[in-house]
């Protein structure tokens, strides 16, 4: 594969990489990040760096 745009996935909370798919199936994905204990189905998906500072994210309305 050689395309340009890798999504990354990092916490919502601690924006670390090290967030990991903790597991998923019918329910649902569930990410877990071992820097800050966060756990749940939301993760940050982007193709840009990681954002330095923290920003509200939006919502997942
Ligand atoms: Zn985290």
């Amino acid at each position: 594969m050689s395309m340009d745009n890798i999504t990354k996935r990092f916490c919502p909370k601690c924006h670390s990489e090290n967030i990991i798919l903790w597991m998923g199936g019918y329910t649902g994905a569930m990410y877990r990040c071992p820097d800050c204990g966060y756990t749940g189905p939301v993760v940050i998906e982007t193709n840009d760096p990681i954002p330095s500072r923290e920003s509200k994210e939006r919502g997942t309305e």
